[in-house]
């Protein structure tokens, strides 16, 4: 398959307005590559995440029509495989174990680009995390965002395994793309400065880098962020107004206008949605109305 996309939502709240663009976007980008759509259920934080809204998520997209591509992948359910990764990353020294506390970090103004104290001073002192040792690092085009340059200051060793013994999103990120084949990911661009990092991860690890389109963010009227309360309500279940639901992402998605006349029923929807789709009409900024 010459096209694996994928969405990975984490079970902290049902699908939303929000979620559902992501979900749309990267479902009609495969389905116009002819590709496979993964789901990927990301609850590694799991004091924030349920079981419910899990099953909700679920749901909802199978409501919207967004129908995916074998079994569901659970992150809960792979730990042992993250912490071997992370053991042999340890054991070809591409990642080594750091005991810094943030008050250190911090006197040594090393919180946001780590110093590399634990490298230089390797220590067994524990709670210990582990980090990255980053050696290489590429700029990359964005299909949606465009030239990513890589920061001035590099990238810092981020972290693979939290202090608390909890695997970091990076760390299970990219094994996780890496196993499921994925090639191309949509989503939103709050996650465009973790990229540089994940990408780090892959080049370390000899696994192929990825295509990324990273959504803009949908922005009120007056160009302010929108408020989170706008996103953490559900999205509806009855049929004209799951039609409503895609329709208005259509629209912000730059796909459509207002006045389209469009199938009524999902499934139809969804075809005539994957025949139109032209990800390179998804506007710069997306205003919400
Ligand atoms: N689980 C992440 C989220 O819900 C998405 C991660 C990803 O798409 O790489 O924000």
């Amino acid at each position: 398959m010459s096209y694996i996309g994928r969405f990975a939502p984490s079970p902290t709240g049902p699908l939303h307005e929000g979620s559902l663009l992501t979900a749309l976007a990267s479902y009609l980008e495969a389905k116009k590559h002819q590709g496979l759509w993964l789901v990927r259920i990301e609850d590694l934080d799991q004091p924030r995440c349920d079981q419910a809204h899990e099953t909700a998520i679920l749901n909802a997209l199978e409501a919207y029509g967004l129908c995916w591509d074998q079994r569901v992948l659970r992150q809960t359910d792979r730990i042992k495989r993250y912490e071997d990764l992370c053991q042999s990353l340890i054991e070809k020294q591409q990642a080594y174990q750091c005991s810094c506390s943030r008050t250190d970090l911090k006197s040594r103004h090393a919180l946001q680009h780590y110093d590399r104290y634990c490298l230089l001073h390797p220590n067994q002192k524990q709670p210990a995390a582990i980090r990255l040792k980053v050696e290489k690092s590429l700029a990359f085009k964005d299909r949606l965002a465009g030239h990513q340059a890589i920061p001035a200051e590099g990238i810092s060793d981020f972290i693979l395994y939290r202090r608390d013994g909890i695997v970091a999103y990076q760390l299970a990120v990219v094994l996780d793309d890496y196993e499921q084949g994925v090639t191309d990911i949509v989503r939103g661009s709050d996650l465009l400065l973790e990229t540089h990092k994940q990408r780090a991860l892959q080049l370390s690890l000899d696994y192929p880098l990825l295509e990324y389109a990273h959504l803009p963010l949908v922005l009120a009227e007056d160009g302010q962020k929108l408020s989170k309360q706008t996103f953490a309500t559900a999205l509806p279940t009855q049929p004209e107004a799951i039609i409503r639901q895609l329709k208005k992402a259509m629209v912000r998605l730059g796909q459509i206008d207002e006045t389209c006349d469009t199938p009524i029923d999902v499934e139809g929807f969804i075809t005539f949605a994957t025949e139109v789709w032209d990800i390179k009409k998804v506007p710069k900024v997306i205003k919400n109305s």
